[in-house]
């Protein structure tokens, strides 16, 4: 599943090869993934200008002379750059650019390809009600997110209305290097920890971006992310040791989900 690595890694990749270009028809083989009907889809982007393309959590925005083009890869998807002579077998939505080139969609499971007017953006509610992303958030503007939260520290990093871009593949390795239990509550959080915690997010999700986010997703001429399963320090390792010390990596519930922690370098405060 994208998370805001490879969310940023597509966005940084359709900014640099989709700016200034116009899209010229606009197809679509799976109408519910729409949020209008496929027609006003087509007249909305059509003859559109792309100005530039930026994120918000696992949104991308590209923003054109005639409104949105608002995409979400849900769990899983290729967006392509591809010679409109040579299609992929699959896409749901596809945008043929001029220069002879189509930006072909696909989504693995199910996604969103949604077109918002201009001035209505503030409207689209999926997109909306995201909290700012967790790498733009500022070590002041996230003690003041933290600040009289309860509940656990995972729990609060999950939570897209609050902070967007943390998923299962990061969590584990961010709390690792906070040095921090998942199921520690926040309100418990030292000044200390939550600057640990800001620094420990910055430095895991950037280390993915670096390297074109995780393996299982695919720029846009098709080549996989760098980022790769070794490169995870305790996440989905049970039993191996802690890169810190050595003791063998736990697998433990934490509430609905499974969480991988050093039980020596994680400790919960009591
Ligand atoms: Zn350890």
């Amino acid at each position: 599943m994208p998370e805001l690595p490879e969310i940023a890694c597509r966005a940084r990749e359709m900014n640099e090869a989709l700016s200034g270009r116009v899209i010229r028809a606009v197809a679509v083989a799976q109408p519910k993934c729409l949020n209008v009907s496929v027609a006003a889809f087509q007249r909305g982007l059509s003859g559109a200008e792309v100005a530039q393309v930026t994120h918000r959590g696992k949104w991308l925005f590209v923003e054109t002379s005639k409104g949105h083009l608002l995409l979400n890869l849900g769990m899983g998807g290729e967006i392509l750059l591809v010679p409109s002579k040579r299609l992929p077998e699959k896409w749901r939505v596809r945008f043929d650019l001029d220069g002879g080139e189509s930006l072909a969609v696909n989504f693995w499971w199910f996604g969103y390809a949604h077109y918002v007017p201009p001035g209505k953006l503030g409207g689209h509610t999926m997109s909306a009600s995201l909290g700012p992303n967790v790498l733009d958030v500022s070590l002041a503007e996230f003690r003041r997110l933290l600040a009289g939260r309860r509940g656990a520290v995972k729990s609060f990093l999950l939570d897209q209305s609050k902070l967007a871009g943390i998923g299962n593949a990061y969590i584990h390795d961010i709390l690792f290097r906070a040095r921090l239990h998942p199921l520690e509550t926040v309100s418990r959080l030292s000044p200390r920890d939550t600057r640990r915690l800001h620094t420990a997010i910055r430095a895991e999700l950037r280390r993915s971006i670096e390297k074109g986010g995780a393996f299982y997703e695919v720029d846009l001429q098709g080549r996989p992310g760098g980022f790769l399963g070794t490169d995870l320090l305790v996440g989905y390792r049970e039993g191996k040791p802690c890169p810190a010390c050595g003791t063998a990596i736990l697998k433990i519930r934490t509430g609905s989900t499974a969480s991988f922690i050093c039980p020596t370098c994680q400790r919960r405060s009591v």
